[in-house]
């Protein structure tokens, strides 16, 4: 509801409270006041009259009693009778008692004539109050009108405030957040006035400049980040190249040591080039994917979409990384239907299904079982899971699983690794519009997810 409605209600109950108080209660209490009041003016007169006639009374003097009567209703135009009755109930006077006229307010007050507590007499007066309590009436319906001009005239003021001093500014404040909100700073407000609207606009510009300054050196902080990072990539890019020529010359001539049926080595000697070529061969793995991470990062990789036939390129992985799971007789199972196909880059979708198998495969427990299935999530999404038999991830270690060179203390282990694969493995799904994530639990396995926008086989 707006505040403006909020207002009108309020004061408009008020006003109606405050009538209805007027009307019911206070305009009926002043006419009965009055009428009371009309009252006792009528028995003091009664007294005084009853006082006049006590001497023809003792006297028994009626002639005086009937002039004295008959001039009293003469002069009083609002009496409309007068009777004496002696101390007997007899009528004194008038001669006879006539019915009063009608469409009068009639008021009838008795009172006994005495004299040192001997009743000489009754005298009853019937008085028309009808036209001193009209004119009471009228004032009090004068009054109401008056109130009521009064209640209009004060609402109409406060609603007209209001638009001006509360709710002009308050919109204005609304569309300042708005504007500010999609990120412009050039609204300003009216921060001239001395009042609590007046400091609210001048803290919301002093929010805006806040804003706006955080705003400035934020940018400029992303952007020494990006170069940093940029000219990082491209250190560890150069590096890499400069490392894998050398080593590619130690792995090679490793392999020619071990392999010269002419010159066989010694089991001592033997030993150490396997560890050579061992040694060498992670070097190389790190390289490798220091090198991708490189090019991920630099922005160098080249991301084209397809439409991707699921199930072929799942099978073909399970043949790429069968050998690994014969090692420590791991079954596979592909469960992936033939008609799924996901649209993503053809190589670094086969570089990220083949880091989670082998990871499925390289920490699973020796003869366990690797599974890959895939549904749709939600319309237009397909998700593939691969599931292994493993000792799983406790909750508590998933968020450092995708941080670089973190191997969450298989470092020790006899398990080969560098730490990088699931790093490179996030960076490319997000880089081909995906997610990843996993299930799992301490004990339990885990089962690692990707998904991507699907697209049927036939499009
Ligand atoms: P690497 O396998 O080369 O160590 P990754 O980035 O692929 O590096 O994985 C990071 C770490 O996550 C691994 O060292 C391992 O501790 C853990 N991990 C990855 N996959 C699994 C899995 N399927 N089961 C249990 N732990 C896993």
């Amino acid at each position: 509801m707006l505040l403006r409605t909020k207002v009108f209600l309020a004061v408009f109950l008020i006003g109606v409270g405050l009538s209805a108080f007027i009307f019911f209660v206070w305009m009926p209490g002043v006419e009965a006041n009055s009428r009371d009041n009309l009252q006792l003016h009528t028995h003091s007169k009664l007294v005084i009259t009853g006082e006049v006639l006590v001497p023809h009374l003792i006297q028994n003097n009626l002639a005086n009693i009937y002039d004295s009567l008959d001039a009293l209703l003469q002069t009083n135009s609002d009496w409309v009778s007068i009777t004496l009755h002696d101390k007997g109930g007899n009528l004194i006077y008038p001669l006879s008692i006539q019915a009063p006229p009608d469409g009068l307010e009639l008021q009838t007050i008795s009172h006994e004539v005495k004299v040192r507590n001997v009743v000489f007499g009754v005298l009853t007066l019937t008085t028309d109050v009808g036209g001193p309590l009209s004119v009471v009436h009228q004032q009090n319906v004068e009054l109401f009108r008056i109130l009521l001009v009064s209640l209009a005239i004060a609402l109409a003021a406060i609603l007209l405030m209001l638009d001006r001093f509360v709710r002009k500014p308050a919109k204005e404040l609304t569309i300042a957040a708005d504007y500010l909100a999609k990120g412009n700073y050039e609204i300003s407000l009216d921060t001239r006035t001395q009042d609590e609207v007046g400091s609210l606009a001048r803290s919301f510009q002093a929010m805006r400049d806040a804003i706006c300054e955080n705003e400035k050196s934020l940018h400029t902080a992303i952007e020494v980040a990006e170069k940093a990072s940029k000219a990082k990539s491209e250190f560890l890019s150069s590096m890499s190249h400069e490392l894998r020529t050398p080593l590619n010359g130690i792995l090679g001539f490793g392999q020619l040591l071990d392999f010269n049926p002419k010159e066989p080595l010694s089991a001592h000697q033997k030993q150490c080039v396997d560890h050579i070529m061992s040694s060498g061969q992670h070097l190389l793995d790190l390289i490798n994917e220091v090198l991708d991470l490189a090019r991920i990062e630099s922005g160098h990789q080249k991301i084209e979409l397809t439409s991707i036939p699921l199930a072929a390129l799942v099978t073909e992985c399970v043949q790429s990384v069968s050998p690994l799971a014969d090692e420590r007789a791991i079954t596979i199972k592909n469960d992936v239907a033939e008609e799924c196909s996901v649209v993503a880059d053809y190589t670094p979708l086969k570089q990220v299904l083949l880091n989670l198998m082998s990871n499925g495969i390289k920490y699973n427990n020796e003869g366990g079982t690797l599974t890959i299935t895939s549904e749709a999530p939600r319309t237009g999404w397909r998700r593939i899971y691969v599931t292994d038999t493993g000792p799983g991830i406790p909750e508590e270690m998933h968020n450092a699983l995708f941080e670089p060179f973190n191997r969450l203390g298989k470092e020790g282990s006899n398990i080969s690794g560098t730490g990088i694969g699931l790093t490179v493995t996030k960076r490319l799904i997000e880089a081909m519009g995906g997610n990843i994530g996993l299930n799992s639990a301490d004990g339990e396995g885990s089962t690692f997810w990707v998904e991507l926008p699907e697209r049927s086989v036939a499009n």
